[in-house]
């Protein structure tokens, strides 16, 4: 199906699971007025269940809550009461255990946030415009788990800030190493996530279980999916995960070993070209470009680039030749826009664009 094609044809329900967390709130933004999606249901905890949305949801933000999802009434996390085909999950991760395949089962196509299913063999983990082909696992998932709906995961969001920018090079080049060093924003651990008296002033040098799903994570997204199943790239990654006291925007310095000798500006280039997957362009939340570099000495940083691209475009910035593996750079990002819900309403347009919402 077409881009065109797409938009004209009716709008397709979709609902929010977790909808009044830190992440939720981000789908409520990206969702109003979308072109192809109409929010009709969001749903939370018991806690939540019952409440209107505006009674129920502490909003982050110095926005407005938009007035369309003030008066709906809070739903229970039970596909029963769900009545939207495309679910969006931004649940944690105790939640979404047992929760998202309830509701894959019962035929939705779920697009989650949470860590629980990203490593499955079976799942795909799918950036737009890195590798939108690993949706053919779909396939293999709903044969194997009987289900008429399916769960594709997104990343956890330093994983997908550094995973872009990796992309291009180890498409070109191939890489052989990665060293990666986080300085992650705390609306990264959610809301109300990380005590003031921690955060301030400090740097907390530990994101309990972050460094393994970084370690993991880019290797699935930079894989080659094969007729049932997705392999994992197999190139060395070492991550420290740090939070910082930053409100938005995870920047990370990425030293890369390559398979094939280039310099710092070879790489340079090849990130600056790099336009992504054909297929990613055309959707509506698609940013013009998904990773930019600034020549500026001192750029990325968070507060002046985060909403780059409507928060989708991760910034880098310093490539540079590195004397121990062979170039450097540093890459900043929205972790909740490009990190997390951005990247599942891009990877459910995609879905929408390839005609794989529904098993064959
Ligand atoms: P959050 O602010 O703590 O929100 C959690 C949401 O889950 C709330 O809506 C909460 O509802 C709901 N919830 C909690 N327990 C539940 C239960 N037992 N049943 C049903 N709903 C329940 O967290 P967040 O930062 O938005 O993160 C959401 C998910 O996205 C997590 O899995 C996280 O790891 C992942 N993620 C986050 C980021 C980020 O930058 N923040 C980036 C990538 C991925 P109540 O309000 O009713 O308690």
């Amino acid at each position: 199906m077409s881009a065109a094609a797409s938009s004209s044809t009716r709008r397709r329900r979709v609902a929010v699971l977790g909808a009044t967390g830190a992440v939720g709130q981000s789908f409520i933004r990206l969702l109003q007025n979308h072109p192809w999606f109409e929010l009709t249901e969001v749903a939370a905890s018991e806690r939540s269940a019952g409440r209107s949305y505006a009674e129920a949801t502490r909003w982050i933000g110095g926005d407005a809550m938009p007035e369309s999802v003030r008066s709906m009434t809070v739903q229970p996390c039970d596909p029963n009461s769900i009545s939207a085909e495309i679910v969006f999950s931004a649940l944690d991760s105790a939640a979404a255990q047992d929760a998202e395949p309830a509701f894959a089962r019962a035929g939705k196509v779920v697009l989650t946030n949470a860590k629980n299913y990203r490593m499955d063999p079976d799942v795909p983990l799918v950036i737009a415009e890195v590798n939108p082909s690993h949706l053919s696992v779909l396939e293999t998932q709903r044969r194997n788990r009987k289900w008429s709906g399916a769960i594709v995961a997104n990343g956890n969001c330093a994983s997908i800030v550094a995973a872009l920018p990796l992309a291009p090079i180890h498409e070109r080049f191939g890489i052989a190493n990665v060293f990666a060093v986080t300085m992650q924003a705390v609306s990264g651990a959610g809301y109300p996530g990380v005590p003031s008296l921690d955060i301030l002033g400090n740097v907390i040098p530990l994101i309990k279980d972050e460094e393994p799903k970084i370690e993991t994570e880019i290797q699935k997204f930079l894989g080659t999916v094969g007729s049932d199943s997705i392999r994992s790239a197999g190139f060395g990654v070492s991550a420290h995960a740090n939070r910082v006291p930053v409100e938005h925007g995870h920047t990370i310095c990425l030293s890369v070993a390559l398979e094939t000798r280039a310099d710092a500006r070879d790489v340079e280039r090849a990130i600056a070209e790099w336009r992504g997957a054909d297929v990613a362009r055309a959707l509506p939340s698609a940013p013009a470009r998904a990773v930019i570099v600034s020549d500026e000495p001192d750029h990325p940083q968070p507060r002046r680039h985060v909403d780059t691209g409507k928060g989708m475009t991760v910034v880098v910035g310093r490539v540079r030749a590195d004397p121990i593996l062979d170039v450097k750079l540093v890459a900043m990002g929205h972790n909740i826009v490009r990190g997390a819900a951005g990247a599942s309403v891009l990877n459910a347009e995609l879905m929408v664009h390839c005609g794989a919402l529904a098993g064959s």
